[in-house]
């Protein structure tokens, strides 16, 4: 095992292999707020690349249900109960990572799904965590919640799928991050699905390999966001490059929200990968429960979101997801109107913050009608 350095832990770690960071790593971010849950996005990626034979079960994206929904069922529950002791201290992780608590004779802490774990996709589905009694909704905060968790592959720092491959048939690619499974050199043996804690590694029975998600890289390398991000009806979705914590650079969109304002937070950072897809924490949840899911600055990041109205420059990113298909690099506010432009500083699209608001006359000669204004 190699010592590397996680961020998100704020420590270094075991991995099985030594620190190798790509020149730009591939990332997004995920505002749970505006998740309807519509699953535009599910489809979208299943009838782009999982339409196959074994790939019936595949659902490279999926969008669950919090808190009762999973898939495949219970990936979460049952890892973080093999899991003992997930403290932290502060920003400083002090419980062990999936790759500190292998097993002996096994890189990661891990396991694989049966094929019955796979069988419903929509378990929880609109479930709510209490009985909603009359009345209850008058009192704030109140404990009867759900929500929208929408997941692809991580493209993590630290994949655990890539650990655990023991024939090296999975490389994270250097000039953007994206993780990718050989396909010739694959041999099915699944440690990848065993091993991958989001369980977003899925194999084929009828070609004997595994399969993930793949960020969409031929639209990545022509600039424009994957499937899933365009396809996105709640426009909950932003893509991007994230860069380190000690090369930010505040006019990257992702590195604004991440690393600056620390709105958009990991899943399940814990688990020791340094997952790649940040969320914007659901508002109305509780935030202890946020911060089992992302971490110990849920709290934070909820309370800057409330106050997102108050921060205009927060405010006007926020209006950027889902306005292009292409991919962001730069973000810059000029009064009311936000404008994103690529890497090479080409603006690709202006938005008003607020929409302007046309009061049409109630009488119009010049089309020789009438209308009725509604108040
Ligand atoms: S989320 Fe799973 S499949 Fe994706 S890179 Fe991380 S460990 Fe691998
Ligand atoms: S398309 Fe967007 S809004 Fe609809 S379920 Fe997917 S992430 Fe949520």
């Amino acid at each position: 095992m190699a010592r590397v350095y996680n961020w998100q832990l704020g420590r270094e770690m075991s991995y099985w292999y030594p620190e190798s960071r790509p020149q730009r790593q591939f990332a997004a971010v995920f505002d749970t707020n505006k998740c309807i849950a519509c699953q535009t996005c599910t489809l979208a990626c299943k009838t782009t690349w999982t339409s196959g034979k074994g790939q019936e079960y595949m659902l490279w994206n999926n969008v669950e249900t919090k808190p009762y929904g999973s898939y495949p069922l219970a990936y979460d529950l049952k890892l973080l109960d093999m899991l003992n002791g997930q403290s932290w201290a502060g920003n400083k992780y002090e419980g062990q990572t999936i790759f500190e608590s292998a097993p002996a004779g096994e890189r990661v802490l891990g396991w694989r799904p049966e094929e019955q774990d796979y069988a419903y996709p929509n378990v929880g589905e609109d479930d709510c965590a209490n009985q909603v009694d009359s009345g209850a909704f008058l009192n704030l905060p109140h404990m009867n919640w759900f929500f929208y968790l929408a997941r692809i592959c991580n493209h993590c720092t630290y994949p655990a799928c890539l650990a655990s491959c023991p024939r090296g048939s999975i490389y994270k690619r250097p000039e953007d991050g994206i993780v990718l499974v050989d396909q010739g050199r694959c041999r099915g043996y699944q440690e990848c699905v065993r091993g991958c804690p989001y369980k977003k590694v899925f194999f084929n029975p009828m070609t004997g390999t595994s399969e993930k998600c793949i960020a969409c890289f031929p639209k990545i390398e022509q600039g424009i966001q994957p499937q899933c991000f365009v396809n996105c009806i709640g426009k909950i979705r932003l893509a991007g490059y994230l860069s380190r914590p000690d090369q930010v650079r505040p006019d990257n969109p992702l590195d604004y929200l991440v690393h600056i304002k620390k709105i958009a937070l990991p899943l399940f950072p814990q688990f020791g990968l340094e997952p790649n897809v940040y969320y914007i924490p659901p508002i109305h949840a509780p935030v202890s429960f946020n911060q089992q899911l992302f971490g110990p600055g849920a709290g934070e990041a909820m309370k800057a979101y409330r106050n997102a109205a108050n921060d205009p420059d927060l405010a006007s990113l926020l209006c950027l997801f889902g306005s292009t298909e292409m991919m962001v690099s730069r973000f810059r506010r000029t009064g009311d109107v936000v404008a994103g432009s690529d890497d090479k500083g080409a603006e690709l699209v202006r938005v008003p913050m607020r929409e302007p608001v046309y009061v049409r006359p109630a009488v119009d000669p010049k089309n020789q009608l009438v209308r009725i204004n509604c108040p």
